[in-house]
């Protein structure tokens, strides 16, 4: 069993990772880990900074597994109550999508749940097993914790909820030490002046008071309960499900960089509340993709989806590979050439397997050797998801001439589990990207016009992209 080591942002520490709940290596019975990530708020496609979330989950998902455990992985769907505002004002993220695109909030939710999960399947995110709970399929759930923390003294009530009290919870801000002391009232309290603390957080909220937008007008969700027609505040969901499908202490919870402050201090505070025992032993952060020296986010409408770059030419792997180029806690910058940069260099990986395939090359058969690259495989991954040396480690792999093509293609199939570049694949990777597709249109014009001097500068335009392309009696190939 490899040691894990993964920094926390509890103790802000890298640490060796136990999960909570004993068991045996053995044959039969592996010990097991609970994992849960905070998933898409489905009122838009999901951009490719948010993806960075769930290939890093991804990520650590096929390392606990490498590791020889067994993991029960769940990725929240999060269809009502995140507001536009972390403040628990301004508006519901669905209601405001059923207004943009004049459809019911459940119709949104559901088209922009399909997508997301069209995108991990084009980002080979392993999901077998993972559980992807919607937060309407839990109400029952949160509001049997709202009103727990009722009982317990945590929560009160005011003219548009129920809050939790923070003042209550002397650990809260524990995550990321926030500086409690420092939210002075107006930051985080918004308009809402009924709350007895800046920290103070809806649990539940009145559809009354809320409305859907203009005055009067009805949300598509709401629900029934102790303290009147409403709807559940956003952080409560997490707790819920996560206590629910895991139980309690989870192993591993992870998120973006912009959660720590306030949604899992949130997270933290309500549950070891309700349920008096800690909620969570490893807090994961990933960093963000940003853009132009700024975060890429859909409210800031300088995002850039999946199906863009597909749309520009650019495999989905192309973009996994330019993630793994950094650790998951790096921010990343995207542009337009860093991607070109990494597509070619693992187009280049696929060509190069593809030829090992057709020239095996090689003389040693030493056992160790590939054991050796096994080794440092998962003990870089092991060290806190270290896959850039893990990218560095595979191309020394493949310019290795003292290992056989058989014993490089077992090694390959162990990078592909951990790092899932679907490396060893001749499928979907294959295809022809369209810009050396209209490259080699535009080369076809020139040979039928005889311009042999266009169509070569052509062929050595289409090298570069990583592709050669051959005439042959049918016309041109192109591999
Ligand atoms: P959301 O759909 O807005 O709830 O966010 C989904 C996930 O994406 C969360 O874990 C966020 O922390 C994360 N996230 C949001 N913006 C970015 C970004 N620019 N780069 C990386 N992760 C992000
Ligand atoms: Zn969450």
């Amino acid at each position: 069993m490899a040691l894990i080591y993964l920094h926390n942002t509890l103790s802000g520490k890298k640490e060796p990772f136990a999960p909570a709940k004993k068991g045996f290596f053995g044959f039969l019975r592996r010990p097991k880990v609970g994992m849960y990530h905070c998933g898409p708020t489905v009122y838009n496609y999901a951009h490719i900074g948010n993806l960075r979330a769930y290939v890093f989950a991804d990520t650590l998902k096929r390392l606990v597994k490498a590791a020889g455990y067994s993991v029960k992985q769940v990725i929240n769907i999060t269809d009502v109550g995140h507001l536009t505002s972390d403040a628990d004002t301004g508006e519901d993220k669905m209601e405001k999508a059923r207004r943009r695109e004049h459809k019911s909030a459940w119709d949104i939710a559901k088209f922009y749940t399909e997508a997301f999960f069209s995108n991990l399947a084009d980002l080979n995110i392993d999901t077998a097993g993972t559980k992807f709970p919607r937060a309407t399929d839990f109400i029952r759930e949160q509001i049997r914790m709202v009103a727990l923390l009722e009982k317990k003294g945590f929560a009160y009530r005011t003219s548009d909820g129920i809050y939790f009290d923070t003042a209550k919870f002397p650990d809260y801000g524990k995550l990321g030490d926030i500086d409690i002391a420092g939210i002075r009232e107006g930051e985080r309290i918004g308009k809402n002046a009924e709350k007895r603390n800046p920290t103070d957080f809806a649990l539940w909220k009145l559809s009354a008071a809320q409305g859907g937008g203009s005055a009067g007008e009805k949300r598509d969700m709401e629900w029934d309960s102790p303290w009147g027609v409403g709807f559940p505040g956003w952080h409560i969901e997490c707790s819920a499900m996560a206590s629910a499908l895991l139980g309690i202490p989870v192993d591993v919870h992870t998120g973006g960089i912009d959660h720590i402050p306030v949604h899992h201090n949130n997270e933290i505070a309500q549950s070891e509340a309700a349920f008096g025992k800690e909620f969570v032993r490893y807090w994961l952060h990933s960093a963000f993709v940003n853009i132009e020296g700024g975060k890429m986010a859909k409210s800031e409408g300088n995002f850039i989806t999946l199906d863009t770059l597909k749309e520009r030419g650019f495999s989905p792997l192309a973009y996994r590979y330019f993630l793994l180029g950094a650790r998951y806690s790096t921010p990343l910058n995207f542009t337009w050439e860093a991607l070109e940069a990494a597509q070619t260099a693992y187009k280049r990986l696929k060509q190069t397997i593809a030829q090992g395939e057709y020239f095996p090359k090689g003389t040693s058969m030493a056992k160790e050797i590939p054991l050796d690259y096994s080794k440092k495989l998962l003990d870089l991954i092991s060290d806190d998801l270290n896959t850039p040396a893990a990218l560095a480690l595979l191309h020394d792999l493949l310019e290795d001439e003292e290992l056989k093509w058989s014993e490089k293609k077992k090694l390959l199939r162990e990078f592909d589990s951990l790092l899932g570049l679907d490396l060893l694949s001749k499928g979907k990777e294959r295809e022809i990207p369209v810009e050396v597709q209209k490259l080699a249109d535009e080369r076809a014009r020139a040979r039928a016009a005889k311009d042999w001097k266009r169509s070569d500068e052509l062929r050595d335009e289409i090298a570069k992209l990583g592709f050669e392309v051959k005439d042959t009696p049918e016309g041109q190939k192109i591999s």
